[in-house]
């Protein structure tokens, strides 16, 4: 059993994830958390009663202590040996379920927080899946580079297409930021805890904006003037200046209004901006 969370130790962590003896994957970024701050920070900002859905369970450390204030958790877990362990782990916890799954795929239920200690290679995904599904709250650990570009702003040197379509959907605030010790095996970089909160997005249309975002950040340091020519011809350039859009800016300097502007002087070209943007995904 594990002890209360004011009185969790790193050590006591430590203990439970060394008791397995796991052969860790890389590749599904298993790294635990053994620092009780991190749990506390996150744990601290779901609010009572609450229902919860967790991605990556782990060995179910951050779920047992979720599942203290939360109604309900839902926690999926893609790696059929820690579904195992943290079954274990949470015998005696009723408000919790365990779904054994891909979380980029397992259809995901109503809920008022999705928490995660984000496994690093699905990170891109799940923020789209999160603006998708239009959760309304998101608490994340997520490697501290990609944090900077979703609070950034234009012109700043991490600014880019993640950080407008998250914005776009999303308030956007890093609550904490913790040194790669506080997770064993310890991944090589820091990790920040942001929060994300749903707000009136600024275009309703999101794959639109996915695919106009898609063409212009592919030339993110061109004048968009150029841009617009290239893809679309001088027509397109002519309805974007008049939208009253300066086309002699760069992608990295478009605020979210006039990526919006754009999008929408775009409108009529948008079959061939799909064709632009084949199968490319926002990982490009
Ligand atoms: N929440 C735990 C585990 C974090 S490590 C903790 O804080 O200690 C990330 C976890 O996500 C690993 O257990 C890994 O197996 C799992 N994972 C990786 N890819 C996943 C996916 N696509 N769907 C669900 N779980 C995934």
């Amino acid at each position: 059993m594990l002890p209360e969370l004011d009185e969790l130790t790193r050590e006591d962590l430590m203990r439970l994830v060394a008791q397995y003896r796991l052969r860790l994957s890389k590749r599904l970024s298993q790294h635990f958390v053994i620092d009780p701050t991190v749990i506390r920070d996150i744990v601290s900002h779901v609010l009572p009663n609450s229902r919860v859905l967790e991605v990556g369970t782990g060995i179910g450390t951050l779920t047992y202590y979720l599942a203290k204030v939360a109604s309900q958790v839902i926690t999926i877990e893609v790696d059929g040996r820690l579904v195992k362990i943290a079954e274990k782990l949470l015998s005696g916890v009723n408000n919790v379920s365990i779904i054994q799954g891909d979380a980029l795929r397992v259809p995901w239920p109503q809920v008022d927080f999705v928490v995660s200690n984000v496994p690093y290679s699905i990170t891109s995904a799940l923020l789209m899946r999160i603006i998708r599904e239009g959760v309304s709250k998101a608490l994340l650990t997520i490697q501290r580079e990609v944090a900077d570009r979703l609070v950034s702003s234009p012109g700043g040197d991490n600014y880019g297409r993640l950080s407008v379509i998250t914005q776009c959907t999303y308030t956007i605030n890093v609550l904490a930021t913790y040194p790669p010790d506080s997770f064993y095996p310890s991944p090589e970089v820091y990790s920040s805890l942001i929060i994300m909160e749903r707000r009136k997005p600024c275009y309703e249309d999101l794959e639109k904006l996915e695919l106009v975002t898609n063409m212009l950040f592919r030339h993110r340091n061109r004048v968009i003037r150029w841009v617009l020519s290239k893809y679309l011809g001088k027509e397109a350039v002519d309805a974007v200046v008049k939208a009253g859009v300066n086309v002699n800016n760069r992608a990295r300097q478009l605020s979210i209004n006039e990526v919006v502007q754009i999008v929408k002087a775009l409108n009529p070209y948008i079959n061939i901006i799909r064709t632009v943007a084949g199968k490319s995904s926002i990982n490009d």
